[in-house]
């Protein structure tokens, strides 16, 4: 990674951004065979999501739309509630289409379980869940996620559209940053 003001904030490379490129090609390819004969809706979650949809559509080599929505979580501090607001609806009619939600990462899979049971309950004929990370040791609800990037542990990662306090989203890398990032100490 390039020296930088925010580099300097990062304690460890979780995932390369040829990593990531790599995986992105590799879930791209099963997309593909999946959704053949079909045009899915792909439906980005923003804000941290941008970059794997950007990347994972220009990959997908078939027929597609894409839509955006924004969705907050209730919770205390970074815990997810699971009761969801929806900040940003879609523009695009759900009747009978093949939608699948890309997010960025999956942590208690709380917000994921509400967002897939409202699309469904809009009349999709399919809805399918693609995240580029997941925390296995977090999840609290058994949402079923089709395409997976990458199990990442237990730990707050941010970079590749992931932000901290709005902060990181521009890195290439998905990394986690050291304690002194969040005001603490690195001692
Ligand atoms: P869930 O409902 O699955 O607990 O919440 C998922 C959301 O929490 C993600 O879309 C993301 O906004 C946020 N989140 C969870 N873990 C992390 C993390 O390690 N880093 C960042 N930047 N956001 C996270």
């Amino acid at each position: 990674m390039r020296a930088s003001v925010i580099s300097e904030n990062v304690r460890e490379v979780l995932l390369t951004a040829e990593q990531i490129k790599d995986r992105i090609a590799e879930l791209a390819r099963d997309i593909e065979r999946d959704y053949e004969g079909r045009k899915p809706l792909l439906i980005g979650v923003l804000k941290g999501a941008v970059m794997v949809v950007s990347d994972l559509a220009r990959e997908l080599q078939i027929d597609l739309e894409m839509d955006w929505m924004a969705v907050s979580s209730y919770g205390s501090g970074t815990v997810s509630s699971g009761v969801v607001r929806i900040l940003k609806d879609l523009d695009t009619d759900l009747s009978g289409r093949d939608v699948l939600i890309v997010e960025d990462i999956i942590d208690s899979g709380l917000t994921l379980s509400w967002l897939k049971q409202n699309l469904e309950s809009r009349g999709a004929a399919s809805v399918q869940i693609c995240t580029l990370l997941r925390k296995p040791e977090r999840l609290k609800v058994d949402v079923p996620v089709r395409y997976i990037g990458f199990d990442v542990p237990n730990e707050f990662v941010v970079g590749y559209g992931l932000d901290h306090d709005e902060r990181y989203r521009n890195l290439s890398d998905v990394v986690v940053l050291k304690p002194s990032a969040f005001g603490g100490s690195d001692d």
